[in-house]
């Protein structure tokens, strides 16, 4: 074909672009668990590009080629859609980004668009940063930001260290989150964006999004929600005014536990006191195609297929961890060797009322199952074992099925003790005020027959009736042939 010119491709872009439009208009009618299903990946574009592949391919592929020199300038120019390079982007990439918008979205008219990262924290990190510049009118502020204290341990991290001891941005902690009055006083002129996490991982804080979302906008600053443990399921703080959502995919998305994941996904024309129109314009695909193509942290295209396989059943996963999860939260409420059970699915819990204002199951109200909405709270909870530590760490080494690990949202019951795990690092002063005492076992409680995580639960407890467990020498266990000849030399 001899060369067409640069405006034959950008024609040819005009055209795909409108059926394109099209088609989104087609899919935005579906329900979730359509969305889910099918994502933006179509029968036509299987058949036109894709060898009819009825699942989304995965590219692991460096680099997409183009036809002649014109096609390379009018993509490398952003004039037409292109790929390019999958350190920016990739189709396969693109096929979990475009379901994630979507369903971060869903049941609004919000328009928003997703970056997928490496991991929530790279998740984090892109979300943030592009607000922590300064102001060119006010050169020498000293920025901050307000966020909930009750974070994750690697975004404690992050903000603590990474930005306010390393770079001088400080950190404006709320400690009482269900307090507004708090979140009010904390906001000035320098302060960048607010953060919160609801429900907290690991203590299931909560606040009240709208009036937070309220506050913040009347100071023309952006709401970043870490919504990792609700998944859109459950919550979508978009469709609530919020302007960015971060998640941890490789949690509940990625419930089998194939791989580790973040994404951001945000509201077009977002609020925000940094000038810098592109950005806000649309924060996604700007975080994309600029900084994080500077920077690097976006997700490979295998775990964006494994993600992205796995967000299928989403809806319907999360309510079954959700009813398994309140089985075991009211078995353990009722039983004699434990002191207290957190779950925001019981009505005892101090922030119930609020969490049922916001965790809904998406489209119960068309599932012929319910016919209503329902509330459903997730799959994280926690017990504190009657006694001390050491009651707790001999009820946790009893478990035979559920995974003693330090990781959440799998379809396999995993528990930790924080203490000596996730929140090591904070010290006994640290873990008092996140009240993380030694008895407290975080448990996410899985897929499996409530029956059986029940008597696994059992088993363990029953050691503080003096039975015996029974755990596996390293010496004979296949996978630990590493670890027993590590302790051999
Ligand atoms: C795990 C987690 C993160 C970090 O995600 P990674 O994928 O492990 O980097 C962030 N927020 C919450 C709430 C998490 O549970």
């Amino acid at each position: 074909m001899k060369p067409q010119g640069k405006n034959y491709y950008i024609d040819a872009a005009k055209h795909s672009a409108q059926w394109h439009a099209e088609n989104m208009k087609r899919i935005k009618k579906q329900k979730f668990d359509t969305i889910s299903v099918h994502g933006i990946y179509s029968m036509q574009e299987a058949l036109d590009f894709n060898q009819g592949s009825i699942i989304e391919p995965i590219y692991m592929s460096t680099s997409q080629a183009y036809r002649d020199a014109d096609e390379m300038e009018a993509a490398l120019g952003y004039e037409i859609p292109t790929w390019c390079y999958s350190r920016i982007a990739n189709p396969s990439m693109y096929y979990l980004e475009g379901v994630l918008a979507l369903l971060e979205g869903y049941g609004s008219n919000v328009e928003t668009s997703c970056c997928a990262t490496a991991s929530g924290m790279s998740a984090i990190m892109s979300a943030v940063e592009p607000f922590l510049v300064t102001d060119p009118d006010d050169p020498d502020a000293k920025l901050n930001f307000v966020a909930t204290s009750q974070v994750y341990g690697g975004t404690f991290q992050q903000f603590a260290v990474r930005k306010d001891q390393e770079r001088n941005i400080e950190w404006r902690k709320v400690i009482h989150s269900n307090d507004i009055n708090e979140w009010a006083k904390l906001i000035d002129k320098n302060t960048r964006f607010i953060y919160g996490e609801m429900p907290s991982n690991p203590g299931q804080a909560f606040f009240d999004l709208d009036k937070v979302v309220e506050l913040a906008h009347s100071h023309g600053i952006p709401v970043i929600v870490d919504a990792t443990v609700a998944t859109p399921a459950l919550l979508r703080p978009l469709t609530r005014g919020a302007d960015i959502v971060v998640q941890s995919i490789s949690k509940t998305i990625t419930s089998s536990g194939f791989g580790i994941g973040g994404a951001v996904i945000a509201r077009k024309n977002l609020t925000s006191n940094v000038k810098n129109e592109a950005m806000k314009a649309d924060f996604g695909m700007y975080i994309k195609a600029l900084p994080n193509r500077d920077n690097g942290p976006n997700i490979s295209p295998f775990n964006a297929v494994m993600a992205l396989n796995d967000s299928r059943n989403l809806r319907t996963k999360v309510d079954r961890f959700s009813r398994n999860t309140l089985t075991v939260a009211n078995y353990l409420n009722n039983h004699k060797h434990i002191e207290q059970v957190d779950y925001l699915g019981l009505e005892e819990h101090p922030l119930h009322e609020l969490a049922s204002k916001y965790l809904f199951l998406v489209d119960s109200e068309v599932d012929p199952l319910y016919k209503k909405k329902v509330n459903r709270y997730g799959h994280l909870m926690s017990f504190r074992v009657k006694g001390d530590g050491q009651a707790a760490r001999d009820v946790f080494d009893g478990f035979q099925m559920i995974w003693r690990a330090t990781d959440l949202g799998r379809i396999k019951s995993v528990a930790t003790i924080p203490a000596i795990s996730t929140h090591s690092q904070q010290g006994e002063e640290g873990r008092k005020l996140a009240d993380i005492p030694p008895n407290l076992i975080r448990l996410c409680v899985g897929g499996e027959h409530p029956d059986d995580i029940i008597a696994d639960l059992d088993r363990g407890l029953a050691v503080l009736d003096g039975k015996k467990y029974f755990i596996s020498s390293p010496e004979y266990s296949a996978g630990g042939a590493s670890s027993a000849k590590l302790i051999r030399n």
